[in-house]
């Protein structure tokens, strides 16, 4: 990769830039030097002994994984769409289905995982669609429930692009459900969230709704 020389100028100092994070969203970001030690301790408390040999690199692996995998915190939506918000007569539906998805529940701080698809009727102003995507790692990547990640969306795309109307659906499994408790392993948990012209005007609604359910599961 051509910037390995600025992401090792950009750790040295011990900070990361949230302009850096953006520039390369698969960096994993400085952990917090006690998460290491609260690993250790936590795999005592689950009845591991943290010092045997698979085990001497997990809680710097562990620290590092649950610090990439909630990097969203350091990012923000203005910032991930700079400079891809074009003006454009186009006006009707745009949609990007089957956008992957990988969160963690912040209940159980288990994955739960699935795919967006998120549609707009834009008003003079169109976004990049490799943006869309950038938009929903921004929320996935933090601690959430569905719903709120949803709205969360939805509400981005609102407030960057001030469309018509915004549709957002969800559908995800979710660990903590698939593997503990009552092990419901093929239910699937659907949330929509809509603004504007996809709220008020029930044809665009059903368009939305048929185009975004309109293809084959995600898990078979
Ligand atoms: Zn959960």
């Amino acid at each position: 990769m051509s910037n390995t020389k600025d992401r090792k100028a950009a750790r040295v100092d011990g900070k990361i830039t949230r302009a850096y994070l953006d520039a390369d969203d698969d960096q994993t970001p400085e952990h917090a030097p006690e998460l290491e030690s609260i690993v250790h301790r936590l795999l005592q408390l689950i009845g591991e002994d943290p010092d045997r040999e698979g085990l001497l690199k997990t809680p710097l692996r562990v620290a590092k994984s649950l610090t990439w995998l909630t990097r969203g915190y350091e990012m923000d939506v203005h910032e991930v769409v700079n400079n891809a918000v074009f003006e454009e007569a186009h006006s009707s539906m745009v949609m990007v289905r089957d956008i992957e998805l990988y969160s963690l529940c912040e209940h159980h701080m288990l994955p739960f995982f699935g795919k967006a698809h998120i549609a707009y009727i834009p008003d003079n102003k169109i976004v990049g669609l490799s943006k869309l995507p950038r938009i929903v790692e921004v929320f996935a990547r933090r601690l959430q429930v569905q719903e709120r990640l949803t709205e969360e969306i939805a509400q981005a795309i609102q407030d960057v692009l001030n469309p018509k109307g915004v549709g957002v659906v969800i559908e995800a499994y979710h660990l903590c459900m698939m593997m503990r408790g009552v092990q419901k392993q093929n239910s699937q948990t659907v949330t929509s969230a809509v603004r504007g012209i996809f709220r008020n005007d029930a044809r665009t609604r059903e368009e939305f709704l048929y185009l975004a359910h309109s293809h084959t599961p995600l898990v078979r």
